[in-house]
């Protein structure tokens, strides 16, 4: 089962690689995007899901050239079903929707898509480009949307290499406060 050790592990021996181009590691990614969400006093499972929201990635023994391959690996769906064994709703759905949220700005805020760094606007077209019109009313229509959206600007932001951030054990007590009770699981908590 998944516990706040073996995440942490997974952050720490696989978090060195470069995030997809950008000019900072996936761990280093994964702390700013945590830290941009408790400076904006997001709630502690928003926290822990900014914290978390890329650990799909992570998942996969894949290398970062993944979007150059041409293949869509839906991180975002992975992490979401691997943290679901520790973590409710409030946590796992904004990251299940970070990506939609992505073609959902795309669609409606038309600012959104031209400060988008060159990788993301090359990973948006394998993720499916901005959001019909019907797509945008089903995912207004998401409990988590609003979460997910807001995840995603911290997302966006989280690139910056001088950007000075605490460490990994910061979020520990967040995690601890919002993951099940040991011995629960998203069986028979859900
Ligand atoms: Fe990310």
């Amino acid at each position: 089962m998944t516990n706040i050790d073996e995440i942490f592990q997974l952050l720490q021996e696989r978090g060195h690689g470069s995030y997809f181009g950008e000019p900072v590691s996936q761990l280093e990614h994964a702390l700013q995007c945590a830290h941009l969400a408790e400076q904006e006093g997001a709630a502690p499972s928003l926290v822990a899901a900014a914290l978390l929201h890329d650990v799909g990635h992570l998942l996969h023994a894949e290398h970062e050239d993944v979007a150059d391959a041409g293949k869509d690996m839906a991180h975002e769906v992975l992490g979401e079903e691997w943290l679901s064994a520790r973590f409710g709703p409030e946590v796992t759905q904004p990251i299940k929707l970070h990506v939609a949220a992505k073609r959902y700005m795309c669609a409606t805020d038309p600012a959104y898509l031209g400060k988008l760094s060159s990788a993301s606007v090359q990973s948006l077209k394998l993720q499916g480009g901005p959001m019909t019109p019907a797509e945008v009313g089903a995912f207004e229509s998401n409990k988590y949307a609003k979460d997910g959206v807001r995840l995603r600007r911290w997302d966006d932001l989280a690139k910056d290499p001088h950007l000075k951030v605490a460490e990994l054990d910061h979020y520990r007590p967040v995690l601890i406060a919002v993951a099940w009770p040991d011995g629960v699981s998203s069986a028979n908590a859900s």
